[in-house]
């Protein structure tokens, strides 16, 4: 007779039980996707291309990173052993965090920020310390400066920022990672072609710096699930002690060759978006709508108390944004990433439709 069964279900690490769920809005999003900052249109034709031509008989082995490793550093400037390939800078996030923090550890991160710094961190037994951006949330340099103690492990910024688009000066970064010697300054340059800076160039002369860059976004391969993080080599080496060799899948390893390979695409996708920024900046400012100054292909807006109404409004017209207002210092404000002039027409109608409704308080009843 087989055993009698416990009814005591196993318990998860202390740490994972104080976790909060964290479940962004994926579903349900055929319409103008103007919520996650993903590239809104397509990839590269020769990214299809390249996908179109691999071989049945090629999706049975295991992908070998490596040599597309080989090609992204000398794209990058970099030698090979600087630069590692991940499943999205998602994963470049949990294995930096997971390699370099621990109990008695501080991360250090200006807020708002992107989420996946704070779920990462919360995994591990180090603390995490916030120092909030003002009203103009402008990068607080002085103010993460002066939070830096000897127990700060690692520094996160993205670069441009999400949710509000700004951006820290090449000297603010240098000047934490010298304040910092002890910690990783990690640069996340998810954003960094709408903006067209980088601390790339500084990968192994700055011996703490370590920057991190994602193909979601400019690229339009969000989908795929491709991310690299670029570091001193001594720094590397302990990272690759943690990422898995198997996480970047051979159909991200064939498309990444093909995408670096067409910069006109890239180009051209940057050139429409940072046109359409333009146009749409106008319209918000027409529109009465107060925004906040971006470097990113994204726009935080305030709407104020009405922020769900407006969203709710906004998918209704067949528009996907984003409500940031649990973010913190975010109340009442709405993400908007921006895509082409065309969709962003688009865009502009609603959104002066859903504000003529919530200002006459029609459909909003
Ligand atoms: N970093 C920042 C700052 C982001 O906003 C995002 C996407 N929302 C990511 C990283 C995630 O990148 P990936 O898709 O490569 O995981």
């Amino acid at each position: 007779m087989a055993e009698s069964l416990t009814t005591v279900a196993p318990a998860p690490r202390a740490r994972v039980q104080a976790m909060k769920e964290y479940h962004p809005p994926l579903g349900c999003r055929d319409n103008l996707r103007l919520d996650f900052n993903e590239n809104t249109l397509a990839c590269s034709p020769k990214v299809r291309d390249a996908l179109a031509a691999v071989s049945m008989g090629s999706l049975t082995r295991y992908p070998e990173r490596e040599p597309v490793e080989a090609i992204v550093a000398a794209h990058l400037g970099l030698k090979p052993d600087q630069v590692a390939l991940t499943n999205g800078v998602d994963e470049a996030i949990h294995v930096l965090f997971e390699t370099f923090l621990e109990a008695g550890d501080e991360l250090l991160l200006p807020v708002p920020t992107y989420t996946m710094y704070e779920v990462y961190a919360s995994a591990t037994d180090a603390r995490v310390v916030t120092v909030q951006a003002g009203v103009d949330l402008v990068f607080p340099f002085e103010r993460l400066l002066n939070a830096i103690t000897p127990r700060t492990k690692v520094i996160a910024i993205a670069n441009p920022n999400s949710p509000s688009g700004s951006v820290a000066t090449r000297e603010q970064l240098l000047q934490l990672a010298r304040r910092a010697p002890q910690a990783v300054l990690l640069v996340d340059d998810a954003y960094f072609h709408f903006h067209g800076e980088t601390v790339m160039d500084l990968v192994g002369t700055v011996p703490n710096l370590v920057v991190a860059r994602t193909f979601s976004k400019a690229f339009g391969l969000a989908g795929l699930r491709l991310g690299l993080l670029a570091g001193p080599t001594e720094l590397m080496r302990w990272m690759r002690r943690v990422l898995s060799p198997y996480s970047v899948n051979s159909l991200a390893l064939v498309c990444l060759k093909a995408a670096l390979e067409d910069t006109a695409y890239l180009d051209w996708y940057v050139g429409e978006v940072l046109a359409a920024r333009g146009e749409f900046e106008t319209a918000l400012d027409v529109a009465g709508v107060h925004r906040w100054p971006s470097w990113a292909n994204f726009i935080l807006v305030e709407i104020g108390a009405q922020h769900a109404e407006f969203a709710r409004l906004m998918r209704a017209s067949g528009v996907l944004v984003r409500d940031r207002s649990s973010d913190p210092g975010c109340d009442g404000r709405v993400r908007i990433t921006v895509g082409t002039r065309e969709q962003m027409r688009q865009a502009v109608v609603a959104l002066n439709e859903a504000l003529a409704a919530l200002r006459s308080g029609g459909k909003s009843q």
